[in-house]
């Protein structure tokens, strides 16, 4: 349920009226929008009449049931507001969201050494990037196949985090990894794997990085974002939606499907801002530049592409990762599409 307060509304009027659904036994949570100010309310609401709630002050707008399972990931819960994740990166602070740039993460899959990591580093910095992804933790399919390089790796992180300035995206896949990974990465990964691992996300949502929640390569809209709900409710707000392909009856040609149609939809069902890979999504990179721009033209707020200074001897993901100089040639080419729907840091800076 959602108490939407009018415009104008004193603080302290805010403040009693939270308290009284506090003295209720709710657990009332303040968004602060641009225009208003929503009061939402997640708890047992099912026996509270609207109407009566109105009734406790003379500045509350209106009061509306959210009808999503998912309730703090809902659009209804920001009453149509859209939500942004600020993430603090060496550099400064990144805003992912629907007003911002598209925000490009990119990097090998795996951590594989200093040097690799720190060139990768630099040249993605130089191309465009934002943050530098690097798993550090791998899920692999096989045991027997190169599964990270675990704690030494995220002191590889660190440096090319020191080296480039860039924010750091990586995995965790075991809770008690997460002290230590919390510690380099700025935005932490919850991978397709453990999209539904719920012991993790109540883990991930009691820290205070930002979360970036893969889709389930078999797991619905829905599920998705009753993922995302775990983690909010456990306390973190900061939560970016990743689609990475879903398994379909085709796996001749690509790797995965990688569902575009996830953009509208998930615009109209929550204020989250999305991620979009085409490279785990396609998993060749050839197919990745067209799919890349297919996301900006189609609204995403960022992308994830996997970068490798020599994909033929990559540990991991080889196959679908760009070397350094595709992904510059791609960045040019991504501008003139990122330019003309205005997500574009350049376009940006020209308008202002
Ligand atoms: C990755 O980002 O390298 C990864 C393992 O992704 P996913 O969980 O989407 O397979
Ligand atoms: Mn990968």
């Amino acid at each position: 349920m959602i108490v939407v307060m009018k415009v104008g509304s004193p603080a302290a009027e805010i403040e009693r009226i939270s308290k009284e659904f506090e003295d209720w036994g709710l657990s009332p949570e303040k968004i602060v929008g641009k225009h208003k100010v929503v009061i939402g309310l997640v708890g047992e609401t099912a026996s509270l009449d609207p109407l009566q709630i109105q009734e406790i002050s003379p500045w509350i707008e209106t009061v509306l049931r959210v009808e999503q399972p998912f309730k703090r990931a809902s659009l209804e819960y920001r009453h149509g507001e859209y939500s942004e994740v600020i993430v603090n990166t060496p550099d400064g602070p990144v805003a992912v969201g629907q007003h911002h740039p598209v925000a490009v993460v990119a990097g090998p899959c795996s951590v594989e050494n200093e040097a690799m990591i720190v060139e990768t580093a630099k040249r993605v910095k130089a191309a465009g990037a934002k943050f530098l992804r690097g798993g550090a933790y791998k899920p692999r399919t096989s045991p027997y196949s190169f599964q990270g390089h675990g704690e030494s790796a995220l002191g590889l992180l660190a440096a090319a985090r020191e080296a480039s300035g860039l924010g750091i995206i990586t995995e965790v896949m075991d809770a008690a990894d997460l002290e230590k990974i919390v510690e380099v990465a700025d935005v932490v990964q919850v991978g397709a794997r453990n999209m539904q691992n719920f012991a993790l996300l109540k883990k991930v949502g009691a820290q205070d990085k930002p979360v970036l929640l893969k889709r389930g390569m078999s797991c619905t809209i829905d599920e998705w974002l009753m993922a995302a709900e775990y983690i909010m409710a456990a306390g973190n707000p900061n939560v970016i939606l990743c689609e990475r392909g879903i398994r379909t009856f085709d796996g001749k040609y690509t790797r995965n499907t990688l569902d575009l149609s996830v953009l509208p939809v998930l615009r109209s069902l929550t204020h989250l801002p999305i991620m979009i890979d085409p490279s785990h999504g396609t998993g060749k990179s050839d197919y990745v530049p067209a799919m890349a721009a297919a996301a900006i033209a189609a609204g995403t707020d960022s992308l994830m592409i996997e970068v490798h200074p020599n994909p033929a001897k990559a540990l991991s993901d080889g196959p679908q990762s760009l070397t350094p100089d595709k992904f510059d040639r791609l960045m040019q080419e991504l501008s003139i599409i990122g330019k003309t729907v205005n997500r574009w840091p350049q376009a940006a800076v020209a308008l202002a």
